[in-house]
């Protein structure tokens, strides 16, 4: 494996990869998450690269860019384990030189709903970044997580938008066995936290549940889900209703049933409704998400 650690280097050892070339961003803090995007990649594309770059414009003042974990001795030995080819690990030196001041921002509710309204100008940071990594590595498949749908939905915008020569490609997020969808983030829960935070995930498989109603609107998932969330199983008695809503598990930031190309909220269920939630445990923040597409012709077929 080559590691490339400047533009010049990434450029002459990606020339000689063979094609088509799958290309998986990351952050590092490497996961088996990160690693599923690898093994997608491989079966889909003769060469893979990676990059590993902490990007700081897409972090919000107050955010954690300083304490985001960094392990690049585990991250390169991963991605070597994995099968890429070229990891591309830049400073924010060479993709922000002195005097850079370009901007990519796409507009509309795909940017300024939930992720967007909760942090402001995270996805004009990672639309620079993601185009920019696409400008050096110049692949033909670009490897993202569903995980993270709002961004997914962001750079498929932009990629449209701009005509750039690559296939998005979304991956299925990847699950601890208790259902916690896999981040870099979870090592910043504590243990009790830790066993709190799969409720997440079964807030999502009761919303979608819900969906799978005969005539189930998007409030009825909203419903659904937020009461799993804020009312652990067997809260049922108005005094156990009553302790877990004065101390919530969850501090909510959003819940809301989108359309999974505009993030427009949805009120009647459709073939690409998505069910996405952000919470915080203590400071850690946390996102999940679930299609309902699947509930969506059991719907239909009863409309
Ligand atoms: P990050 O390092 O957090 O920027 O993530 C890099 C890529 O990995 C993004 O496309 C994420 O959506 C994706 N990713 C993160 N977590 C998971 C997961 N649990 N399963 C699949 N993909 C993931």
């Amino acid at each position: 494996m080559i590691v490339a650690r400047s533009i010049p280097e990434a450029r002459t050892a990606l020339r000689d990869l063979p094609r088509p070339l799958g290309f998986v961003p990351t952050m590092g803090a490497l996961h088996a998450g990160h690693l599923s995007l690898v093994e997608s990649a491989r079966s889909r594309c003769a060469g893979v690269a990676a990059s590993v770059f902490v990007n700081p414009t897409q972090f919000g003042r107050g955010e954690d860019f300083d304490t985001y974990p960094r392990d690049e001795a585990r991250d390169l030995r991963l991605l070597e384990e994995a099968g890429v080819a070229v990891v591309f690990m830049p400073t924010a030196g060479d993709m922000y030189p002195e005097g850079f001041a370009t901007n990519v921002h796409v507009g509309g509710a795909v940017t300024e709903s939930l992720e967007g309204s909760s942090r402001p100008s995270h996805f004009d940071g990672v639309a620079v970044i993601v185009t920019k990594l696409l400008g050096v590595v110049q692949p033909d498949l670009l490897f993202l997580g569903e995980k993270d749908a709002q961004q997914l939905a962001v750079v498929r915008r932009f990629v449209r938008d701009l005509d750039l020569p690559v296939e998005v490609a979304g991956v299925p997020t990847l699950r601890e066995a208790d259902g916690l969808a896999m981040s870099s983030r979870n090592v910043f829960l504590t243990r009790e936290q830790r066993a709190t935070a799969p409720d997440l995930y079964r807030a999502l498989l009761a919303g979608a549940a819900a969906a799978g109603e005969p005539g189930a609107a998007a409030k009825d998932v909203v419903v659904a889900a937020t009461s799993a969330l804020l009312l652990p199983d067997g809260a049922l008695d108005p005094d156990a209703v009553d302790e877990a809503l004065a101390h919530p598990r969850f501090e909510l930031d959003y819940l809301a049933v989108v359309d999974e190309d505009t993030f427009v909220p949805e009120g009647e269920l459709g073939p690409r409704s998505r069910l996405v939630v952000a919470a915080r445990l203590g400071s850690t923040r946390l996102i999940d998400t679930i299609s309902l597409a699947s509930a969506y012709p059991a719907k239909d077929a009863t409309a």
